[in-house]
Formats: structure tokens, sequence, C-alpha cells
């Protein structure tokens, strides 16, 4: 389990969330929604400490746990053991462009992790073949469609092992024919029983992946369940507006 517990960020003295909770379960798929601005981006960003919240605190109960109290001064080996635990996947792919597609991959594990090189590109290797782009290896993120870029942006993500993947709007940069790709691929890390935190806009997808759905608004979460409950019988005002919205 992963808990977050009382997440408050401003920005120049505007208060963008406002004590966010949230339980993540091992293995769970949590989708987040809601409108422009509701602050899903900088929530997403406040748990591997992208953003750093005024208060707050993060528990890891793994196997290494690891307890993260925002209102204490954070060392740079809390920051950097948080972020190892959180692989994230942005809007825009972000892949060293002057890198292959494989040196992409390998680049956390060899150069933050210290891995050794030979494991970590058979382990490159494995996560090309996973995300069905294992002929891709040695070429240039430029050489790749947009949707081939996100995977490896996945894929590179994944190869430090995070116990907690964190996706931010992951499709919304793509043309239409390329998201399912992502999405596909997505799919294949649930099934896997990779612990995800997801912003996106693709109701179906969280229809038929995710077992917490969490709306967001202003800043706070105001309704959260499963699928069905959330899109079929929700139950707050706030959710039923942006749903309408979204139709
Ligand atoms: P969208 O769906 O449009 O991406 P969002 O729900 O992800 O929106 P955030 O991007 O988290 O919302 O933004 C929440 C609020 O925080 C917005 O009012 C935004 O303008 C503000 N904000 C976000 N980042 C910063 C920043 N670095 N400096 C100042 N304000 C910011």
């Amino acid at each position: 389990m992963i808990t977050v517990q009382n997440i408050r960020k401003s920005f120049n003295k505007t208060t963008v969330l406002h004590g966010v909770n949230l339980n993540i379960k091992k293995g769970n798929i949590v989708v987040i929604l809601g409108p422009s601005g509701s602050g899903k981006t900088t929530f997403l960003r406040c748990l591997n400490a992208l953003e750093l919240p005024e208060q707050g605190s993060i528990d890891f109960d793994s196997e290494n746990p690891l307890h993260i109290d925002f209102e204490k001064k954070l060392s740079n080996k809390d920051i950097l053991t948080l972020r190892r635990k959180c692989g994230m996947v942005f809007q825009q792919y972000h892949l060293f462009p002057h890198k292959t597609i494989i040196e992409n991959i390998m680049e956390g594990p060899i150069f933050v992790q210290n891995r050794n090189i030979d494991i970590v590109r058979l382990e490159a290797l494995s996560l090309l073949k996973k995300i069905g782009l294992e002929d891709k290896a040695t070429l240039y993120p430029y050489q790749l469609s947009g949707g081939q870029q996100q995977r490896v942006g996945i894929a590179r993500a994944l190869a430090i092992k995070p116990e907690l993947m964190l996706f931010d709007e992951p499709t919304s940069a793509l043309d239409p024919e390329l998201v399912q790709d992502v999405l596909n691929t997505m799919k294949i890390l649930a099934n896997e029983g990779q612990t995800m935190v997801i912003v996106t806009h693709e109701i179906q997808f969280a229809l038929d992946v995710a077992d917490l759905v969490v709306v967001m608004d202003k800043g706070e979460i105001v309704e959260q369940g499963t699928p069905q409950n959330i899109f079929i019988n929700p139950q707050h005002e706030r959710t039923r507006s942006f749903l309408t919205r979204l139709k």
C-alpha cells in the first residue's frame, strides 16, 4: 500500500492542492480525472517530488519501506529514494534526441542506479520486446512515430523497476490513431500487476482498466470509487457536471 496524506501545495500564495489523501493498493490502477486546472498534474508531480508540497506525507509500506514527510526539509537522498520508487511518463516524451532508443532506456539504470551495463542491456531489450519495438533499438527518437516514442518513454520509466508508475496524460499529445497502441502497452503493464496512477481523459480506458477512479476539482478529491460507481452512479454534483461536459 502507498498512503498519500494531506498533500497541500501552493504556487505564489495560491493553494492548488488543499490536503489531498489517496490510498494506492499494490497492483491497483488509479485513474485521476477532473477539469483543467483542478490540480491533477500538480498532485502527480508531488508524488515523486518534482513539486515539493508544503505539507503532507507519502508512505511506501513495501519491502523497502519509505516515509516522506514534506513538512520536513527533504535530503537529496530522500528525494532520490522516492524517485527510484516512482517512474514517470509525461505528456511529451522527453527522450534524449542524441541517444538511441536502447541508450534512452538504459540511461536511468546505468547513470542513476550504477547497475551492470550488460544486465541492463538485456533488461532493456526485454522491455523493448514488451512494448513491441525490439527492432528499433539502434534508431534515434526522431525516426519513431509519436506513439512509438511514448512507448519508449514508458519503457524508460519501467527500466528503474519502479514500485509505482505515474502517467501524466500520456496520450494527449498523440494523433488519435496512435493513442490505442500506447493504451494497449499500459494495459499490458496493468495485467502484469504494475501499480499505476494515471491522469487521463480516456474514459473508455478508465472503464476497462481502473480499479479506482478519482475525480478532482479545485485542488481536492471530490469523489472516488470503482469505474462503475463513478461513471454510472456518480454521487457528487461536481462529478456529474464534469462527466456531462465530457459527453
Ligand atoms: P490540465 O488538465 O489542464 O493539465 P490539471 O488538473 O493537471 O490541468 P494543474 O496543471 O495541476 O491542473 O494546475 C493546477 C493549478 O496550478 C492551475 O491553476 C495552474 O495554473 C497552477 N499551476 C500549476 N503549475 C504551476 C506553476 N509551476 N506555477 C504557478 N502555477 C502553477
